[in-house]
């Protein structure tokens, strides 16, 4: 049996960190794409891309993009319309339906097979959605959740393919929210270590 002050000391570390992650406004939307947060699970993900591979998804995981939905949102582009047509350029719309990048979605549609267009898949999230037949969760248990990582890198590349994230991304000034985000993301790995 677990002592009692190893439980709390476990608890108390818990609180701790979704009481940092819920300080970061950046966290929210992280939250709502992927609702096994706060958790590791995105640490060896991150290990495993390069710099630049970890920058696109961790603005993609944040809602910190170059897309216009987000720059509209800070000030720095007037609609958050696509220039394919009258949609809002949303991750969503970039990534599985705007129609000006259908080849380079080859791959990434291959990848995701029958789970296509689920935002929280794409971007390595738990759901927390339920199969309306079984009752069970699309994504199995929360805590042995494991982003599938071949559909992490074919949307990282797919993102690359586009180039719709440069040379904008920097420029945008959000280079320092993004890095914090990233930092939330690894970082927590080295502050409760191995021993939960
Ligand atoms: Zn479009």
């Amino acid at each position: 049996m677990k002592s009692r002050a190893l439980q709390l000391s476990r608890d108390w570390i818990k609180a701790e960190r979704v009481r940092r992650f819920d300080k970061l406004q950046v966290g929210k939307f992280t939250c709502k794409i992927d609702k096994a947060l706060p958790n590791e699970h995105m640490t060896k993900v991150y290990n495993s891309l390069s710099r630049e591979e970890a920058g696109i998804l961790s603005q993609l995981r944040t809602d910190h993009t170059p897309l216009n939905s987000n720059l509209a949102r800070i000030g720095a582009e007037e609609s958050a319309n696509c220039t394919c047509g009258t949609v809002v350029e949303s991750i969503q719309h970039f990534l599985f339906y705007c129609p000006k990048w259908r080849s380079e979605r080859n791959k990434l549609r291959e990848a995701m097979a029958d789970r296509w267009g689920d935002l929280a898949y794409a971007l390595g999230g738990w759901s927390g959605r339920r199969d309306r037949r079984t009752g069970k969760f699309v994504d199995g248990k929360q805590e042995r959740w494991k982003p599938n990582v071949k559909v992490l890198k074919a949307m990282i590349q797919y993102v690359k393919d586009t180039k719709r994230f440069q040379p904008k991304a920097t420029a945008m000034g959000e280079a320092e929210v993004v890095e914090e985000a990233v930092a939330q993301e690894i970082g927590e790995r080295d502050e409760v270590g191995g021993s939960l």
